[in-house]
């Protein structure tokens, strides 16, 4: 390892005004962030924000239009050879060779490295047993689920021992089972000191992958943090959710905002902090949700369901931008 990768402070990945247009289009709109060794790193955005195209800069396929980008201390436009050595890469579609079993998977693309076989044939069943696919090992590509292919698309990644894995939407398409198993494994590389960089429109993975991550729409930073930090910041403590029928929430959220905002709570908190109309409920942004409840019904109001939960990403990015996550 390199002096620069065991010291913490110094960042493996840096980006300032990383920018790319295509076109009329700026898919990436001058980002600035540093990438520390052993962290886990998110992308959190909408489809279309330009997670992919940062990420696709970051491993070297893709020149900036402009700004700076220093992967390991390396440009990647230019030396992208030498970039790609330190990183793994787990692209969004499952690109394996379907004809052939998992474990050859393994072993040709460890060839493409220029790998020789006495090293790739202990490290295919290591990283089989890594991906819990020992037993799968002779059985075509074909025949998996996909959990699966993406657990083995994750191995095939850790074929050359990278210091950085970058991962596309680890989990889309996936069945819940198959995303926790996934998350697992990923914990388990980041317990190992691996980086990890992932771009998601989850705001649940990112919450439970990410040390710190970016929010990015428009392919702009709106906010940076760790989750925690993030929900801290932009959002309230917990959040009431209450439906009164498609017809009547934009209706009701009116009505609360006439009504419930400089009231306090008994500890002289106050009650509501803001509430956002969406098509099918009405969130109420309140350091409890249950006081909030109880003033809601209070005006006379009769929610068809309540649920009070704690607040999320996807808040945080309501906040910032006015819409979800998922749309
Ligand atoms: P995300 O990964 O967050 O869904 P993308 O990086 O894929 O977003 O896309 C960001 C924007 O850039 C979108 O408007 C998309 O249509 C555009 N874009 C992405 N790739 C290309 C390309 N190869 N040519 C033209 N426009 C592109």
């Amino acid at each position: 390892m390199l002096p620069e990768q065991e010291n913490p402070v110094t960042p493996v990945i840096e980006a300032r005004s990383l920018t790319k247009r295509y076109g009329d289009v700026t898919a990436v709109d001058g980002i600035d962030f540093a990438v520390r060794s052993g962290e886990s790193f998110g992308l959190l955005g909408p489809n279309g924000a330009g997670k992919s195209t940062a990420m696709r800069m970051i491993g070297g396929v893709s020149q900036r239009s402009s700004g700076e980008l220093s992967i390991m201390g390396l440009d990647p436009d230019g030396k992208g050879p030498e970039v790609r050595a330190h990183l793994g890469v787990v692209p969004q579609q499952d690109n394996l060779d379907e004809e052939l079993t998992v474990r050859d998977n393994l072993i040709v693309y460890g060839r493409y490295f220029g790998l020789p076989f006495s090293y790739l044939r202990p490290k295919a069943w290591e990283l089989l047993e890594f991906a819990q696919l020992t037993e799968k090992a002779d059985v075509r590509v074909d025949d998996l689920s996909g959990g699966m292919k993406r657990r083995l698309v994750i191995a095939r990644a850790l074929v050359n021992d990278p210091k950085i894995l970058l991962l596309d939407e680890p989990t889309t398409g996936l069945d819940p089972q198959a995303r926790h198993t996934l998350w697992d494994r990923l914990f388990r590389l980041k317990e190992r000191g691996t980086t990890l960089v992932l771009t998601t429109h989850y705001m649940d993975e990112a919450e439970q992958l990410c040390d710190r991550l970016i929010v990015v729409d428009h392919g702009r930073i709106m906010a940076e943090g760790s989750p925690s930090s993030l929900i801290r910041e932009h959002s309230s403590r917990e959040v009431l959710e209450v439906r009164f029928g498609a017809q009547r929430n934009e209706e009701v959220a009116r009505q609360l905002e006439r009504e419930l905002p400089g009231r306090t709570t008994p500890a002289d908190r106050p009650l509501v902090e803001r509430i956002e109309s969406l098509p099918d409920r009405v969130l109420v942004y309140a350091h409890e949700g249950e006081a909030a409840l109880e003033a809601v019904t209070g005006l006379g109001l009769a929610p068809i369901t309540s649920l009070v939960r704690r607040s999320s990403l996807e808040d945080v990015f309501l906040t910032l931008t006015g819409r979800s996550l998922i749309e």
